[in-house]
């Protein structure tokens, strides 16, 4: 399936100069979110993973379903001050001042082999704290995947060395 047809894309959202991508429209299509997960397990069917983790929110919309699909477990990413026990806390730069991320201490065991998921990669800044956070809990990141990546802001650089699959580009 042509999984691209199935994104409605918003320009001016959600300010000028900005063409969002929006993926409700691809969610609410049984077949196309159906594919989307299946397409995903198969760009990692050669790697071993222990656990799928998703940042917020898109990513767990996709990350969980996959988990569930590969036979693992799902661990949120998110926003600081969400998560009720202890965390890790990864600070990074955007354009204009910085954003944080977090994920539970014991949210991964040390050598275990994790897949990060989220749908879109932009500058790659959410995807690579993510990658620091597991790789600071002693986690091995063995991929990166997403619905879509903007070729232009040259995120798969900034996650260089990584194994990075996105199944839609623009
Ligand atoms: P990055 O950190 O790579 O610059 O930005 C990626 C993050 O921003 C993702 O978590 C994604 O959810 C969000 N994002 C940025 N632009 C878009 C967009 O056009 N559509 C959607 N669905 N998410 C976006």
């Amino acid at each position: 399936m042509d999984l691209k047809e199935k994104i409605r894309v918003i320009d001016g959202f959600p300010a000028e100069g900005i063409s969002f991508k929006d993926i409700t429209t691809l969610l609410k299509d049984a077949d196309a979110l159906k594919d989307c997960i299946n397409q995903m397990a198969e760009r990692f069917k050669d790697v071993h993973v222990d656990i799928v983790i998703g940042p917020e929110s898109r990513g767990f919309i996709f990350a969980t379903p996959l988990a569930y699909l590969l036979g693992t477990g799902f661990v949120p990413v998110r926003k600081p001050g969400k998560l009720p026990a202890e965390t890790i806390s990864y600070e990074y730069k955007l354009e204009y001042g910085t954003d944080k991320l977090e994920i539970h201490k014991d949210a991964i065991q040390p050598g275990q082999k994790v897949l990060i998921i989220d749908d879109l990669l932009a500058t790659g800044g959410t995807m690579y704290a993510a990658a620091k956070l597991v790789e600071k809990l002693g986690g091995e990141v063995v991929g990166l995947g997403f619905l879509i990546e903007l070729n232009d802001l040259n995120g798969r650089e900034k996650l260089e060395g990584y194994k990075v699959e996105s199944l839609i580009q623009y």
